[in-house]
């Protein structure tokens, strides 16, 4: 069977891997390459370092202008993507190794992390190997959120417990992993954009090579205090003094090290925003692309979102509708934004004391 994905057709083998709902991934993946393109005079040498079908590579040659090299441990994949660079009238060479091995070999300008699973064993040698750009994927995405916080502590050496703004913990304990494996060859790290949607989280960083920034980062890397009895939270670098008690009384659950710093770039996000136009999708599909960078782009660059339903229920009382409580601290002059990873997530420098009276303020006015 062959499918057509953007300007790519893709044949598919029961033996490979391929997965259909992971296709508007790919057209964001696709915008993302479109700006990194753009914004590099030279041509982007990229490693499609789990390339199963080549899904990934191809799209990036054929709609972004990068020269993509593939691989894929398992044999019969490299032999499909043989068949579907031929398909797509692309050169490019193809290995069959072990993708650490591969990596710890050889330097490419941007490397695609796609694993099925998750990506904590390729992540260290990815960091040496990609020289200014990585994107990584993750969908064990209960080792990352804390509801599997054993899994957490193995995979990402991180301690979490679930929240109600459990996907944006997950994210950032994504790029809190990335900037700590990457940091080592001192390379520092900036977010170009990521994302948390259904069940998968993914990301693109741009490296920078610099001692100096390498260590300045760790100003954006440290720990969560989270009082899960009044929703109250704090957030610290890594070097700075743990704290035991939350104001309310109750103790703190410590949760971390994470990446505290920017989910995206906007300028970067923007230029995304602007070229889905020019994407080879239907025009329902541009739509909702559109929708749903607009939803990133417009996220404020604040820790860890609130959930209308978690508020209320911690007051006993319904939910507000997530615009109007939005509209309010505005108007009271905060700063405050949906969230892109919840219909009922909104974030806000208000602390939690304040968002509870908004909430019981809105609710007796209807
Ligand atoms: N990126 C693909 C999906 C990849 S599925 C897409 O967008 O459709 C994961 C692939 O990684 C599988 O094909 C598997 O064979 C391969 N793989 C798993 N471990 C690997 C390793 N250590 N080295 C190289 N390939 C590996």
């Amino acid at each position: 069977m062959i499918v057509k994905e953007g300007k790519a057709r893709i044949k598919l083998d029961k033996d490979v891997f391929y997965n259909p709902k992971m296709t508007f991934c790919r057209h964001l993946d696709v915008l993302a390459y479109r700006v990194i393109a753009k914004d590099e005079s030279r041509e982007v040498r990229s490693l499609d370092a789990l390339a199963a079908t080549g899904v990934r590579g191809i799209r990036a040659c054929l709609e972004a202008g990068f020269r993509s090299t593939f691989n894929d441990k398992n044999p019969r994949a490299v032999e499909l993507i043989k068949e579907n660079l031929k398909l797509n009238e692309i050169e490019a060479e193809v290995f069959n190794r072990d993708a650490v091995a591969l990596m710890r070999e050889s330097r490419f300008i941007h490397i695609d992390l796609d694993p099925f699973g998750s990506p904590a064993e390729f992540i260290d040698t990815a960091c040496l190997s990609a020289l200014k750009y990585l994107s990584v994927t993750a969908t064990d995405t209960a080792a990352l959120c804390g509801s599997a916080p054993l899994a957490g502590l193995r995979k990402y050496a991180i301690y979490a417990e679930k929240t109600e703004f459990y996907p944006e913990l997950g994210l950032r304990t994504l790029i809190g992993k990335i900037v700590r494996e990457a940091t080592k060859y001192d390379k520092a790290v900036e977010v170009l954009v990521s994302w948390a949607r259904e069940h998968y989280y993914r990301v693109h960083v741009k490296l920078r090579r610099s001692v100096a920034l390498a260590g300045k980062i760790y100003e954006k890397v440290g720990y969560l205090f989270y009082c899960f009895k009044c929703g109250n939270r704090e957030w610290l670098p890594m070097n700075g003094e743990a704290l035991e008690k939350c104001r309310c009384g109750n103790r703190f659950v410590m949760i971390g090290p994470l990446w505290l710093g920017e989910l995206h770039n906007k300028v970067f996000v923007k230029a995304m925003i602007d070229d889905v136009g020019g994407m080879h999708v239907d025009e329902g599909t541009k739509k909702k692309l559109r929708k749903f960078l607009q939803l990133i782009y417009e996220e404020i660059d604040i820790p860890f979102g609130y959930t209308t339903h978690h508020i209320a229920m911690m007051l006993k009382t319904s939910p507000p509708q997530v615009a109007k409580i939005i509209e309010e601290f505005r108007s009271m002059g905060y700063r405050a934004s949906r969230v892109h990873y919840s219909g009922v997530g909104f974030k806000t420098d208000a602390d939690v004391e304040t968002i509870k009276n908004v909430v019981l303020a809105l609710n007796t006015q209807n």
